[in-house]
């Protein structure tokens, strides 16, 4: 009998149309020619090739990819969302870059900039021409964002960022960064705004986090900012208050639902594989019912988990989806990957633990994918909140 992908398995194809399975095709060949064959070595090294790497997703139309306008591609959030699981089957980090430039930083500037600032940059950021970031973690602040320090004062038009942000990818490769800042102590989080920041301004450092175990394939950086002077035109004019930084997360959030299913994906692939190839006490590993049940309960995780994606992808396109709903998508399809990594580790006995395969890679990168754009204790208590209408944040 032939062996069955899962997607076979759960009859997936019949839930994404022609144009989505274009996209899935197009990301699945460009992963397996340019991309697989190097990310171990990328992973090994701790270096990626930024520049090189943003002009071809540009080309292929990934950043900014569900935004209108500009110069992105203008899909459905469900195709994005399939880029993204497609991109994440190869590396978390590869899914990371695309999803800070688009979800992110692209994001920021469509939903809340000015004109000006759109035209400046997100053409070129489409086309991966100029790189982004987005800076709202701190050092001290993580999961509560309304603790941040970084001011923007006011010195005539003008505006002086200083402060501190901390892990944020391509901080130092970027050519513009998002910087969220609190504009006036006494407004409390209503003050927090948004400002456009090229980083070549005197003052802006990205200084790049060395010695991660995780997400190697993926720039990670600390920006300072001293007496940053910025025109008043840097402020993205249309948000106010925590709404702004928060819902750009919301929308990378949403690209790790679909993300984290491609890495459990891969995994099991690398698993099956291998099951099928390694002979214990003189039979395959894959024939022993042992082996059959990890790999049937993995698979039904995995199916599952693209079932929620591609449901909340469905409640995106419709216009009606929410918070709470993207983080059940996120606590449970991050949750399900690291378990599944960690299962198909044991498969592959000793060789797990090497480059050679992607498991041990994956396992690691999903560590960084639990905690960023909202830890799973946030999604826990986003939906522990919607169940009981009590918050339990504080
Ligand atoms: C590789 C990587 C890339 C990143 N990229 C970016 C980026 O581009 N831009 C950016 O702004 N940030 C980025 N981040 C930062 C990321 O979003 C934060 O790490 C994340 O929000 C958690 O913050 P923290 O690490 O400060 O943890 P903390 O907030 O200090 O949390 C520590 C622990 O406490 C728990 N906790 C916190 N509050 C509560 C509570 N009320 N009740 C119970 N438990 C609680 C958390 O869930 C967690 O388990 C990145 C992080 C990583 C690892």
């Amino acid at each position: 009998m032939s062996a069955q992908s899962v997607e076979e398995l759960f009859a997936l194809d019949v839930l994404i149309d022609d144009e989505e399975r274009a996209i899935v095709d197009t990301v699945r060949e460009f992963g397996a020619r340019r991309l697989r064959p190097l990310v171990a070595g990328w992973f090994e090294d701790g270096a990626l090739p930024v520049r090189d790497l943003a002009l071809e997703l540009g080309e292929l139309g990934l950043f900014g990819m569900h935004l209108d306008g500009y110069g992105c591609a203008g899909t459905s959030a469900t195709a994005y969302g399939l880029a993204c699981l497609e991109l994440e089957a190869v590396d978390s980090g590869l899914r990371s870059f695309v999803s800070v430039q688009g979800s992110l930083s692209m994001f920021a500037i469509r939903a809340f900039g000015s004109d000006e600032q759109r035209d400046e940059w997100l053409p070129r950021m489409a086309k991966g021409e100029a790189i982004g970031c987005f800076g709202l973690t701190e050092p001290d602040f993580g999961s509560n964002p309304a603790g941040m320090r970084t001011t923007a004062k006011r010195d005539g038009d003008d505006w002086i960022l200083n402060g501190a942000k901390m892990w944020i990818t391509n901080g130092s490769v970027a050519d513009v960064a998002v910087v969220w800042a609190r504009t006036d102590l006494g407004e409390g989080s209503r003050g927090i705004r948004g400002f456009v920041v090229p980083t070549d301004t005197p003052g802006f450092r990205g200084i790049e986090i060395k010695h991660k175990m995780s997400l190697r394939a993926s720039v990670t950086a600390e920006l300072v900012l001293e007496d940053v002077r910025l025109p008043a035109s840097a402020m993205l004019p249309e948000v106010e208050g925590l709404k702004g930084p928060l819902s750009c997360l919301n929308e990378a959030r949403f690209g790790i639902v679909f993300g984290a299913v491609g890495a459990a994906r891969d995994c099991l692939e690398a698993a099956i594989d291998y099951a099928g190839d390694r002979e214990v006490f003189d039979k395959a590993l894959a024939g022993y019912q042992i082996t059959q049940v990890k790999l049937a309960d993995m698979a039904l995780e995995v199916g599952k988990a693209q079932l929620l994606a591609l449901h909340l992808g469905r409640r995106k396109d419709a216009g009606g989806l929410r918070p709470e709903q993207i983080s059940l998508g996120k606590l449970n399809n991050v949750r399900e990957a690291i378990a599944i990594a960690r299962e198909c580790r044991t498969i592959l006995g000793a060789n797990g633990i090497t480059l050679e395969y992607p498991v041990i890679r994956h396992a690691n990168n999903l560590e960084s994918v639990l905690t960023y754009e909202g830890t799973s204790e946030m999604d826990q208590l986003m939906i522990g909140k919607a169940l009981t209408g009590k918050d339990a944040f504080r």
